[in-house]
């Protein structure tokens, strides 16, 4: 099994003025880091998980591999986070794949960052969030649709950085030829649903160059609320060959909008403009705010104050059917006065 064609990039998106994301590609070695923390800490913190994967050599070694270098990358970030006070508290995600020659594909995966695999034109989630909102949908207490709102949903309960030791989710897939495999940031799929991320990988099956920058798109159409990154790969039958490398430094600027009008290959791709500021919208649709840890305490006191949050949605919902009321009865009285004096 070969790699046929890779690519990835990554993109501050609407709301935010740093991106913190960072994605290494290098066949047969990808991976999405999306960092955390005050200041730039959250930049540091993955672009030191980046550079562990870059230096962590190309040979093979599936998931034992893949445990260790998120667990070597865990220490770099930790040991900056405990030695540095400006780093204090930093953290990052690390989604990673390593393509066997055998065909097998070895993931290895801490936070919410995301693996996916597209095969026969369906798209497959491969990873578990590991995020408040996935544990709550995991244990029935919460539906997918709420998850996708939840104000806590940038909530992640394991990451890179804040502890010596991580707990690392590994598992290998038997790659099948055409197999494509997209590891992203939370930037992509909290904005952008399975079904829309399916349709604009399969309609750019062929050049995954244009499957990121759709994806990135469609992600800042979304409301862009989060740095956005995507890291695609594909693989065919064949001997694994050499590649070249391809630029794996995040490339801001690189999607801009001339630049979109040109290369758009549909034109659904093309970016709308900005949604008019409206403090209502912003209200209805809450921005996730900075990504932060918790315990298992902070999970547990979060879940009791899980009513709590849908309570201001009712409110919102009440608010709306108020002021129709009020509005209707201004109608009605502006059609009898009317009525009076025409009489
Ligand atoms: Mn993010």
């Amino acid at each position: 099994m070969r790699i046929e064609q890779a690519a990835g990039d990554s993109d501050t998106g609407r709301k935010r003025r740093r991106n913190e994301d960072a994605y290494v590609v290098r066949p047969p070695l990808f991976g999405v880091a999306d960092g955390m923390g005050g200041a730039q800490a959250g930049e540091l913190a993955s672009s030191l998980a980046a550079a562990a994967m870059k230096e962590s050599g190309l040979s093979g070694g599936g998931e034992r591999r893949v445990v260790q270098l998120i667990q070597d990358a865990n220490r770099r970030v930790h040991e900056r986070a405990s030695n540095d006070a400006a780093a204090s508290g930093m953290g990052t995600t690390m989604t990673v794949a390593i393509v066997e020659p055998d065909g097998r594909v070895a993931f290895g995966h801490v936070g919410d960052s995301r693996a996916y695999m597209v095969r026969g034109g369906r798209l497959e989630q491969l990873t578990d969030d590991h995020s408040l909102v996935a544990e709550l949908v995991r244990r029935g207490e919460l539906s997918e649709a709420e998850a996708e709102v939840h104000p806590q949903r940038s909530v992640i309960t394991r990451a890179l950085g804040t502890d010596p030791d991580v707990d690392v989710d590994a598992f290998s897939v038997d790659a099948q030829p055409g197999d494509i495999f997209l590891i992203c940031s939370d930037g992509l799929s909290s904005f952008v649903g399975g079904e829309q991320i399916e349709e604009i990988i399969v309609r750019n099956h062929r050049d995954l160059r244009s499957a990121v920058r759709g994806l990135i798109q469609a992600a800042n159409r979304g409301g862009g609320d989060d740095n956005i990154t995507a890291v695609l790969f594909r693989v065919a039958d064949g001997e694994p060959a050499h590649y070249p490398p391809e630029p794996d430094e995040r490339t801001r600027g690189l999607v801009t909008a001339a630049h979109d009008e040109e290369d758009t290959l549909h034109p659904e791709d093309a970016i709308a403009p900005p949604p008019p500021a409206d403090g209502n919208a912003a209200e209805a649709a809450p921005s996730a705010d900075d990504t932060m840890v918790v315990s298992a305490a902070d999970i547990r006191a979060a879940i009791a104050e899980q009513e709590d949050t849908s309570a201001p949605q009712a409110g919102r919902g009440r608010r709306l059917l108020a002021l129709l009321v009020i509005v209707a009865l201004v109608v009605v009285i502006v059609v009898l006065v009317w009525w009076g004096l025409a009489r």
